[in-house]
């Protein structure tokens, strides 16, 4: 074996467990700040679902979404503190941590999405 190979780099991403949001924007609010982004842009857009039931009753999700702005918190991670969003979300929906241990940890949340920045 080449002794200079490079161990392949982990992928890390963000695990959004949205079945507990409440759709209090703090996480929005926590990039924004954290970043520093101008009005109109940020690292997350929380999204609204509303789905009517079979009893014609009304379910909402709320989802925060990462959009194209989102870099992880490379400059928090990389000191070894929680990406911002992930730090201030009350409800604990969103997870940092390699796309490996996510998906481990999506196996037991029905209501969750799983987001890798390019
Ligand atoms: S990980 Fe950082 S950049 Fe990405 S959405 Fe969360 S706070 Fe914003
Ligand atoms: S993910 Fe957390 S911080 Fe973001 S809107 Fe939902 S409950 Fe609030």
């Amino acid at each position: 074996m080449n002794a200079t190979a490079k161990k392949p780099v982990k992928r890390m991403g963000l695990l959004i467990d949205y079945e507990y949001c409440t759709g209090c924007h703090s996480c929005e609010i926590a990039c924004k700040q954290e970043h520093n982004y101008p009005v109109g842009r940020g690292g997350l857009k929380l999204t609204e679902f509303l789905t009517e039931r079979p009893d014609k009753s009304l379910r909402i999700d709320y989802l925060p979404f990462p959009t194209m702005y989102c870099n992880l918190c490379k400059s928090r991670t990389n000191d070894g503190e929680s990406p911002s969003c992930v730090k201030h979300c009350q409800a604990s929906c969103i997870h940092y941590g390699s796309v490996k241990k996510l998906a481990e940890l999506m196996e037991s949340r029905p209501h969750a999405a799983l987001f890798t920045p390019i």
